[in-house]
């Protein structure tokens, strides 16, 4: 029989099913589409989500190609003042210190790749499931049903599994939308102290910018009165550009395209033998980065737990691991984000050159989700 059923072969499905696989433990997962999505999502893996993936083995798989940051800048446009954050003050407390950047789309493929033929069953949306005493039985869409000890949503922010298993969330919107705009033009060549991250700032504004491997992500706020058609013509992306990049305001672009953030949680991560990890169970505003590597840190920390629990640990782990995850949600995923979010952009560039060393490396750390990546884990 199936141990461990996990619903969804998004990076966070799929990561718990390989960590799952390696220690012993057999797992299905269940696929809603056709094949893997390659919509362009996450670009950054944060230090502790790399040793996971190397730890599993594919980080070297997003290595060939991928962009290593070592350093962050934060840029007053109209002053020049200027704060550069060297990522290498990690060193000796990850064994990556530098953030990866490398589309999301390149990590699902390398997992699935590393994964037993036949683990990952497509076509195969969960539409209904039920639960007793040993077990969860689904049925999908297209009419297959399976059974196994556990479930696991990790079927993303529209959250199926979450509804069958009467979970509720609390949602709100973040004020404002996001225009991204890509460029092909070398930003570093262009922005004085530019690495692979930067911050520009004027007196009411900021726009951030991430080097990927073939193009540079321009990331705006779009004002919330301004519809998607208006943010995404081109007399507002380059008003947009002259404003934060007027050296470079006609840069070619080569893509742009505007998202909503939201912000949810669930109010809890168990229901009887059934659990949630990744976007199913939390979702931040993009600023930041954090989201996708907070799933993954549940499914590292989720696969370790369930394999003490089929040992006989006692499904008290369970609710300990849910318990520590949406913990480190509410008490610092969010506010992480949203405090980044909300920092008053007049001010931001002072406060990170005003930064001591060791407050550096307490920010650093924050940041790259060294302090969270483990809580849970048995
Ligand atoms: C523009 C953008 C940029 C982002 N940048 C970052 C970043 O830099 N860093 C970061 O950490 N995060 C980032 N994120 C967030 C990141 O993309 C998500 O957190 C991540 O995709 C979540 O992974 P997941 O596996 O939980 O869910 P998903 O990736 O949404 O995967 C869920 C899977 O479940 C499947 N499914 C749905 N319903 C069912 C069902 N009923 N049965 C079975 N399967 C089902 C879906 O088809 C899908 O394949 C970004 C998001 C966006 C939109």
């Amino acid at each position: 029989m199936t141990d461990v059923l996990v619903a969804g072969a998004g990076p966070v499905g799929l990561t718990l099913a390989l960590a799952l696989h390696r220690r012993g433990v057999a797992v299905r997962v269940l696929e809603k589409r056709a094949e893997l999505s390659t919509a362009s999502r996450a670009s950054t893996f944060h230090p502790p989500t790399l040793e996971a993936l190397d730890e599993l083995g594919v980080f070297a798989a997003l290595r060939p190609g991928g962009v290593q940051v070592d350093r962050i800048l934060w840029r007053r446009v109209d002053s020049g003042e200027g704060a550069i954050l060297d990522l290498g003050i990690l060193k000796g407390e990850t064994r990556f210190p530098f953030r990866w950047h490398r589309e999301q789309q390149f990590l699902t493929p390398a997992l699935l790749a590393a994964l037993p033929a036949g683990t990952v069953r497509f076509h195969a949306g969960i539409s209904a499931l039920a639960q007793d005493e040993r077990g969860v039985a689904v049925t999908c869409e297209d009419g297959s049903t399976h059974r196994a000890r556990y479930l696991i949503g990790c079927d993303g922010s529209s959250g199926a599994v979450r509804g069958l298993a009467g979970i509720a969330t609390e949602t709100s919107d973040y004020a404002h939308r996001v225009l991204r705009l890509l460029t092909p033009l070398d930003l570093r060549d262009h922005v004085p102290g530019l690495d692979g991250l930067g911050y520009l700032y004027d007196a009411s504004g900021s726009c951030s910018l991430l080097r990927m491997p073939q193009v540079w992500r321009v990331i705006l706020r779009v004002p919330p009165t301004m519809t998607d058609d208006e943010a995404l013509s081109e007399g507002h992306a380059r008003a947009q550009l002259a404003r934060f990049l007027p050296q470079v305001g006609g840069m070619p672009i080569d893509g742009r395209d505007v998202y909503g953030v939201r912000k949810a949680m669930a109010v809890g991560y168990r229901a009887g033998r059934v659990l949630l990890a990744g976007d199913a169970a939390h979702l931040t505003n993009t600023r930041g980065g954090m989201n996708m590597n907070a799933g993954i840190h549940d499914a590292m920390t989720l696969a370790a737990t369930l394999r003490r629990v089929l040992d006989g640990g006692g499904e008290a782990l369970l609710d300990a691991w849910a318990d520590a995850r949406l913990g480190t949600v509410r008490n610092a995923l969010l506010p992480r984000t949203d405090a980044r979010v909300a920092a008053a952009p007049s001010g931001e560039v002072a406060r990170m050159a005003a930064l001591a060393p060791d407050q550096q490396r307490a920010w650093a750390r924050e940041a790259s989700m060294l302090d969270i990546a483990k809580v849970g884990a048995p």
